[in-house]
């Protein structure tokens, strides 16, 4: 069993860069937590710090319940696998695999026994007497997977493990990880800036930017719900609507929200009036991802925003729309897709979230 703590962990670097800023994450055991953000936020000095390369600033770093900021690399039941690979060029796959038990004085006989079950499961069995140079990326990466496991560590730290494999490979490889990782059930502190990575492979995600953390939660929560505009604007592709609105509550219990130069007259019974009521005389931020704007024909009435197409984007499984509507441009969802001007609205709730945005869903009009 491993877990891992960190308690208001600081990193400052000599030259004065604050890399990390305050950070308290907890990741359970067997849980598989992937730090997710742009280049330079600090996701590898966290990982780092977590694998005793780097000392925390100040806070504490807790593997198991037990301070180990001091503890070095060796001592604490981890394996790291990195996008470089950092395989030995000179050894066999066997032999690369076979290192760390070799190191750990493991006898000839289990330690060929463990290799070829480890190799087999990554489906590299047959190529246990090649060296690395005469591997594909993805066999040299399986190389790197089965090393870190062979130990049966109590805890993976993987940074950008597939930033170097093309597209195909690392889908592939991505579900390999996480289904293998779950297997083992195994820890695992998963680095990287890919979003699409991050949402298929982790139970929880762990969203950075400038050293500081800004959301942690399933990739559902933080996806749906997410905690800061910061997060709501990184994640999902196409990303977000935001629009600026000002909120006025009628006092014969209706709700005005105004999106530009547009209006949207809510019944008080709606839920999205409820949400927005309490910010009556102030303006706030809205937010509406694509797939949850139903698209209806230019003379629906009601509490329908209006917009021009600037351009469609046809994506195969998807046509995306981007909307003039006045003020601000929206994106919106399978354009092609039904037009219905039934669909009953706020049917999927909205929430507050900071002190400045709403989840939004509604219709658009395309005129
Ligand atoms: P990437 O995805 O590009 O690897 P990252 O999110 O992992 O980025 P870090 O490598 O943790 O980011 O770096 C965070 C910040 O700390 C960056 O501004 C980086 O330049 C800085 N940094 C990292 N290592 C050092 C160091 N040894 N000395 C000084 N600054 C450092």
């Amino acid at each position: 069993m491993t877990t891992v703590a960190l308690k208001d962990v600081i990193k400052v670097f000599r030259d004065g860069t604050v890399a990390v800023d305050t950070i308290n994450l907890e990741v359970n055991d067997g849980e598989f937590m992937v730090l997710l953000g742009p280049s330079g936020c600090g996701k590898s000095t966290v990982l780092r710090m977590i694998a005793g390369l780097e000392e925390p600033t100040s806070g504490a770093v807790m593997l198991d319940g037990e301070w180990a900021n001091e503890l070095p690399p060796r001592e604490r039941r981890i394996a790291m696998v990195f996008q470089d690979f950092a395989l030995y060029p000179h050894m066999s796959v066997n032999d690369n695999i076979a290192f760390p038990l070799k190191l750990a004085g493991v006898e000839p006989t289990p330690r060929g026994e463990r290799v070829g079950d480890v190799a087999s499961a990554l489906g590299i069995g047959d190529v246990l007497a090649r060296r690395p140079s005469q591997l594909s990326g993805g066999q040299r990466q399986r190389v790197a997977m089965g090393r870190a496991i062979v130990r049966r560590p109590g805890l993976f730290l993987m940074d950008e493990p597939l930033s170097n494999l093309d597209s195909g490979l690392r889908a592939e490889l991505r579900a390999e990880i996480s289904g293998l990782t779950r297997e083992l059930g195994v820890t695992t502190v998963y680095v990287t800036h890919d979003q699409a990575e991050a949402l298929t492979m982790a139970d929880r995600v762990a969203i950075m930017r400038k050293g500081v953390l800004q959301d942690v939660g399933t990739p559902t929560q933080v996806y749906g719900r997410p905690a800061t505009l910061y997060v709501a604007a990184f994640l999902g592709s196409p990303r977000m609507n935001l629009l600026e609105a000002s909120v006025y509550v009628h006092l014969d219990r209706y709700v005005t929200l105004t999106l530009g130069e547009q209006a949207l007259y809510l019944p008080w019974n709606d839920i999205r009036s409820r949400a927005v009521a309490h910010y009556h005389g102030e303006r706030i931020v809205v937010g509406m991802r694509a797939e949850a704007l139903t698209p209806v024909a230019p003379d629906t009435s009601g509490d329908v925003l209006r917009g021009r197409i600037r351009y469609l984007e046809h994506h195969g499984h998807e046509s995306l729309a981007f909307l003039d509507i006045g003020a601000s441009a929206i994106v919106v969802d399978e354009v092609g897709g039904p037009i219905d001007g039934d669909t009953p609205l706020g049917q999927r709730g909205l929430r507050r979230f900071g002190q400045m945005m709403q989840r939004f869903t509604g219709r658009v009009a395309v005129e």
